[in-house]
């Protein structure tokens, strides 16, 4: 059985639903903080915080865990610079709680949820996996504690790992079974498409970046793209020994421009701009190179980025 932390979020419910189908036994587990118990329908589920140790391993007397897929964490950037505190109790205590029961249970396969955040700002472009990692706010340093967490455990105790850097997750299921739904939704594709939807101007934030057209860039990828390396990278960490990270990115960078262009021609609908301010800490190109995961997972991207648009405005119009 497959541990989920964080089943019942964005990326979290999405691989759920992968695993299932290519025939895994999975346990959600999810204090429903921030997700959706109704996307918990495939597999078990249990509502648990992980900043309760003692549910956590009682969790792990309980089921037959063999591996677990580490999701559950805030991850808002900007609120974890607001509110530090809320992210280094939850995403650092949480982690810990979940790596002490794993250790004290015997169970030493995981694959973690990781983020381009701890990269900070690039120094070159696209970032291959041995650029420097120097978070510049909370949130990045949360994802890259537990990484020199799984380094350590794996050295003295032989955790196995696979730590998963993602770029800018987008659109949902083919199926429309799932989408992205966070509250308060910050992200650029769903804003567009619910600005669309509901004919509401949406800010653009700077258009003086040094960047070609002014906007900031970003490497979007599918999370149905996103959930297939997750299959396949436990895959890798229960039939080998290893520690390690891969990007999930598709090494193409999309302005904040382009996206609006794709979104108003998938929509049928002109969009309303306000160009506001520069959000603080918003590096202006983030792009990912891919190269590792595809050579050594076999990964391969299926998504571009008219079919997140196209998926994501099919869910919101169900
Ligand atoms: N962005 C924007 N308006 C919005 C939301 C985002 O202009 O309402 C910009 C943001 O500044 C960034 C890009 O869109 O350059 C992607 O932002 P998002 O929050 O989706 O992802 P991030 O790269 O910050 O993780």
């Amino acid at each position: 059985m497959i541990l989920i932390t964080g089943g019942c979020g964005y990326i979290g419910s999405h691989v759920n639903k992968q695993l299932n189908l290519a025939g895994w036994d999975t346990l959600v587990l999810d204090n429903l903080s921030t997700g959706h118990e109704d996307v918990a329908r495939w597999g078990h589920f249990v509502p648990v915080d992980l900043c309760d140790a003692e549910e956590v391993l009682a969790v792990f007397e309980k089921w037959p865990i063999e591996a677990v897929i580490h999701f559950a964490a805030f991850s808002q950037v900007g609120e974890s610079v607001r509110d530090p505190q809320k992210y280094y109790r939850n995403n650092i205590g949480g982690s810990l709680n979940l790596a002490c029961a794993m250790q004290a249970s015997g169970v030493k396969k995981i694959v973690f949820s990781s983020s381009g955040a701890v990269y900070g700002m690039p120094l070159e472009s696209p970032i291959p996996e041995t650029h420097p990692t120097k978070p510049i706010n909370p949130y990045g340093y949360t994802k890259l504690f537990f990484e020199h967490l799984l380094a350590s455990y794996h050295a003295a105790y032989g955790m196995d790992y696979i730590a998963l850097r993602y770029f800018n997750a987008a659109g949902a299921d083919a199926d429309g079974e799932l989408g992205e739904w966070h509250d308060p939704e910050t992200h650029l594709i769903p804003r567009l498409l619910m600005s669309a939807r509901m004919d509401q101007a949406v800010h653009i934030y700077g258009d003086a970046h040094r960047t070609p057209d002014g906007t900031c860039v970003r490497d979007y990828i599918h999370v149905d793209d996103l959930a297939y390396a997750h299959v396949l990278a436990l895959e890798r960490v229960l039939n080998s020994s290893c520690a390690t990270v891969y990007n999930l990115s598709t090494g193409l960078g999309h302005s904040v421009r382009d996206v609006i262009k794709e979104v108003e021609e998938a929509t049928q609908r002109q969009l309303s701009l306000v160009y506001s301010e520069r959000r603080p800490g918003d590096p202006p190109v983030l792009v990912g190179d891919s190269a590792k995961a595809r050579k050594e997972l076999g990964w391969r991207t299926r998504y571009v980025l008219r079919d997140m648009i196209d998926t994501a405005w099919r869910v919101i119009n169900m």
